[in-house]
């Protein structure tokens, strides 16, 4: 306890002086700095090596900040009450004397807000006068970090603190659900849509491709273990490793598996550590067998896509 006060402090410090720390959150592990600094956010962009255009999402503690920052309504509402703190990210219009840095948001007139689950963080959160931005820590298309560990290959010690809250509970990035208008849903995430359409009780657009740029995260490159990647493979060729998404018997030294029991959640959960295994395996080649298509495999597979997109 006294350990965890103590390093909450720390990673306050730095912030309270506009120096990035990685932070542990439900999803994956964010890379963050105070979002009212344009010092603190540049930071962020030079370690990610992250174009300026790819906007941010800010962490909040609580409903008590963001009415100055941003307009809220009742979708916003309806899904805070169930959803949050959680895996959702919220689209919302920009309030005109928001003190958000303007690279978080590229100068758009929207901002992407979260409530982070993970009970360090929140702690954080709690003691901070500011929100906080925060991407996921990794260079940028790479896979994101769902431990310190990960944080660490990713960064080496270009990164002042770590805050260690373990392995991420989740495993995937959050869901981004545009609400400016009729909701649009911008990234597939660890909040399955249906719950959402369920609590909003409205059809939910599916804009995950724009074309508009509107969410560059959403490039076709993305998540990439930086190997060829192909997704529904049947079997495994000569010195490619495979993925299955359930533990088999007599597993020959290529075959990495996803889940003990084909749980997806669980697949979610380990989809990067077996990926960047593979690589530190020394693998040059990647095949995935189908992922079912349903509830947080839509996910999975969306990451595999983008993955595969890698030459
Ligand atoms: P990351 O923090 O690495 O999980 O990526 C954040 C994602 O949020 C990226 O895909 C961004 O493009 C997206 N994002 C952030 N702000 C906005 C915004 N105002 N409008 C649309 N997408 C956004
Ligand atoms: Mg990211």
């Amino acid at each position: 306890m006294k350990n965890i006060q103590s390093n909450i402090k720390k990673a306050k410090n730095y912030l309270d002086k506009s120096h990035c720390v990685a932070v542990p959150t439900e999803t994956v592990y964010g890379l963050a700095g105070n979002a009212y600094s344009d010092t603190a956010v540049k930071k962020i962009f030079n370690l990610k090596r992250r174009p300026a255009n790819n906007p941010l999402i800010v962490h909040y503690y609580n409903l008590k900040k963001i009415s100055e920052d941003c307009e809220i309504n009742d979708n916003f509402i309806k899904l805070y009450k169930k959803f949050s703190p959680g895996p959702i990210t919220y689209i919302l219009k920009l309030k005109k004397n928001s003190k958000i840095s303007k690279f978080v948001t590229n100068n758009k007139k929207t901002v992407a807000i979260r409530f982070p689950k993970h009970p360090l963080f929140r702690k954080l959160l709690k003691n901070l006068k500011y929100p906080v931005a925060a991407p996921s820590a990794n260079i940028s298309s790479r896979l994101s970090a769902v431990k310190a560990a990960d944080v660490k290959d990713e960064f080496g010690n270009k990164i002042k603190f770590i805050l260690n809250g373990g392995v991420c509970k989740i495993g995937v990035e959050s869901t981004i659900l545009n609400i400016t208008n009729k909701p649009r849903l911008l990234r597939y995430g660890g909040l399955s849509v249906s719950k959402i359409k369920k609590t909003l009780n409205q059809k939910i657009i599916i804009n995950i491709n724009s074309k508009d740029k509107i969410s560059p995260g959403l490039f076709p490159l993305h998540y990439s273990p930086g190997l060829p990647l192909r997704m529904n493979a049947k079997k495994n060729k000569k010195n490619e490793a495979f993925v299955l998404l359930k533990k088999r018997e007599n597993i020959s030294k290529d075959i990495y598996y996803l889940s003990k029991t084909r749980n997806l959640n669980e697949a979610a959960r380990n989809l990067y550590s077996v990926l960047r295994k593979i690589k530190k395996d020394k693998y040059k080649s990647i095949a995935v067998e189908k992922i079912p298509n349903e509830g947080i495999g839509k996910t999975i597979n969306d990451r595999l896509k983008r993955a595969s997109n890698f030459k």
